[in-house]
């Protein structure tokens, strides 16, 4: 008997671990509550975890086997199953945190001890560390390179999921109930978390290749347009595979040459018009399998330099004096810090566990060079409170914003959220789906919340507040900071 342990892979389908074990056969699956890895985790993951899990359990029970359920450290509970079961081998999908890796180090030195055999795959990204590097045989830590290769690599086909007749049948065996939340030591969240499971991302995918992708290339940045896929909680939880939704953009793509196929012979007799769209269409498509690879990106930065989790990636010549005000730090958390579309984003994280990208950029902008607080207080933050919380990407995306990452924005450009909100939520539609205070506001008068007086301010929004800090202030101070910790006032 082969035993899957699923870790981030909740799905049977193209799970290359899962169709590995299948293969040599039968497949017992079994999940580890692992108490030292809950305890890096929240209430909405954790809700989002459970479901997904009830949902593969029943996909396995539909297939004539289970899901085993057990508790405890791995490195004791898989070699105790493997006897109990009498297991032959142990497959699972690599993990690419550091923690995760010293776990699996021990895991597989204690089956070996137990002499059980193991194998491990390779499943959660497209191309493994290692795989993608400069001529030289180095990690890339810009991004642009890393993704000419990226998109040039061969892509593997979706894992099929495994038949009933490759299952150990589960009838007779004792696989445990699944706990609650509130066994794990969780409350529920407080947020709506989006729907867990193989089938909620299926039809995420299937929804946005209809329509999302073919305006994401242009529509993405804007919140209120509906223009990304929603896949962030998905793709960390493995509830769907890689392969699938990159087979479902390739899909997308061909589903273009065929139209633009029966157009362009009907425009031949006619204008000949219509080939434009053609290549936007297509580049908006690749524009999203970009941000696939920049998800590989990160987890490739992650592997090869684990300690950025709590580390600068970019070595400046002294620390970062960041000024780290808890009062500032209170407001950001709490979405009142005067800045309309820093509050609207900082509400939407914690109503839905999630926030758009272009929207973290600019909260993440706002508390490092607005407030000066350091980058590690809102990785925190977001690990608190996001639904896809990912080490490699939520690190990534801070210290990107942070001018602290790989291939980070510059120090100098400092993002002026008045003007993002003004451009990327011209209306306010955004901001007043979160920010209720602002609702009988003009869009005109939101935008210009830091320009008005106190006076109009508490007249127009009385239970909103005035902006907590002067944006143009505090660029000067921020850029005086970084250029204090580059050492450029010694150059001088
Ligand atoms: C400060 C900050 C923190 C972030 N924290 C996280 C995090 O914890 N987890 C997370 O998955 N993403 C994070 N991101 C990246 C990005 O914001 C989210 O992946 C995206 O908003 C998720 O929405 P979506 O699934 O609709 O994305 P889509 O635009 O539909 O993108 C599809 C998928 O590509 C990946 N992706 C998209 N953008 C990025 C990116 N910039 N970096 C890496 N991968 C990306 C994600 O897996 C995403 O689901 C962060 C970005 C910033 C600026």
């Amino acid at each position: 008997m082969q035993l899957h342990w699923h870790r981030r892979d909740l799905r049977a389908a193209d799970n290359r671990g899962l169709a590995t074990a299948a293969e040599a056969g039968p497949v017992l699956a079994v999940f580890v509550f692992d108490d030292d890895v809950l305890a890096h985790a929240a209430p909405p993951r954790v809700r989002f975890m459970l479901d997904a899990l009830a949902e593969l359990r029943a996909w396995y029970r539909d297939h004539g086997s289970d899901l085993v359920v057990a508790h405890g450290d791995p490195r004791e509970v898989l070699p105790d199953l493997a006897e109990e079961y009498g297991v032959d081998r142990v497959v699972w999908n690599k993990d690419y945190t550091g923690l995760a890796r010293e776990r699996d180090a021990a895991v597989r030195q204690a089956l070996d001890d137990a002499g059980v055999a193991r194998e491990v795959v390779h499943d959660a990204i497209h191309h493994e560390p290692g795989s993608i590097t400069t001529n030289a045989g180095d990690p890339y830590s810009v991004y642009t390179y890393f993704w000419k290769k990226w998109r040039t690599h061969e892509k593997a086909d979706p894992y099929e999921p495994p038949t009933a007749e490759q299952l150990v049948d589960a009838s007779d065996l004792d696989t445990r109930e699944l706990p609650t939340i509130g066994e794990l030591g969780f409350e529920e969240p407080e947020a709506d978390v989006q729907a867990a499971g193989t089938e909620a991302a299926r039809d995420l995918l299937a929804a946005f290749c209809e329509d999302g992708i073919y305006r994401y290339g242009e529509d993405r940045d804007y919140p209120t347009k509906d223009a990304t896929s929603r896949l962030s909680p998905h793709m960390k939880f493995g509830t769907i595979g890689v392969r699938e939704v990159y087979e479902a953009t390739e899909q997308a793509k061909r589903a273009l040459d065929v139209d633009a196929g029966t157009e362009d012979d009907g425009e031949k007799e006619s204008e000949g018009e219509g080939d434009d769209e053609k290549p936007d269409e297509l580049e908006s498509i690749e524009e999203f399998q970009s941000q696939l690879a920049w998800r590989e990106f990160y987890t490739h930065v992650l592997f090869f330099n684990p300690e950025v989790v709590s580390q600068n990636y970019k070595e400046y010549e002294h620390d970062i004096e960041w000024h780290n005000d808890p009062e500032e730090l209170q407001a950001w958390k709490e979405g009142e810090t005067g800045y309309p579309i820093v509050d609207a984003g900082m509400r939407q994280l914690k109503q839905e566990a999630f926030m758009h990208n272009r929207v973290r950029m600019i909260v993440a902008s706002f508390l490092t060079k607005d407030l000066l607080i350091d980058w590690r207080e809102g990785y925190a933050h977001f690990c608190e409170y996001l639904a896809d919380h990912d080490t490699a990407n939520d690190n990534g995306g801070w210290q990107w914003a942070a001018s602290t990452g790989t291939d980070a924005q510059p120090y100098f450009r400092i993002f002026n959220p008045m003007t993002q909100g003004e451009r990327y939520d011209a209306e306010a539609e955004y901001i007043k789906e979160y920010v209720p205070e602002l609702r009988d506001v003009t869009a005109n008068t939101i935008h210009e919340w830091h320009e008005i007086t106190d006076l109009e301010r508490e007249r127009v929004a009385p239970d909103y507040p005035h902006p907590i800090v002067d944006h143009s202030e505090r660029r000067e101070e921020a850029l005086s900071m970084y250029k204090q910790a580059r050492g450029d006032d010694e150059d001088d």
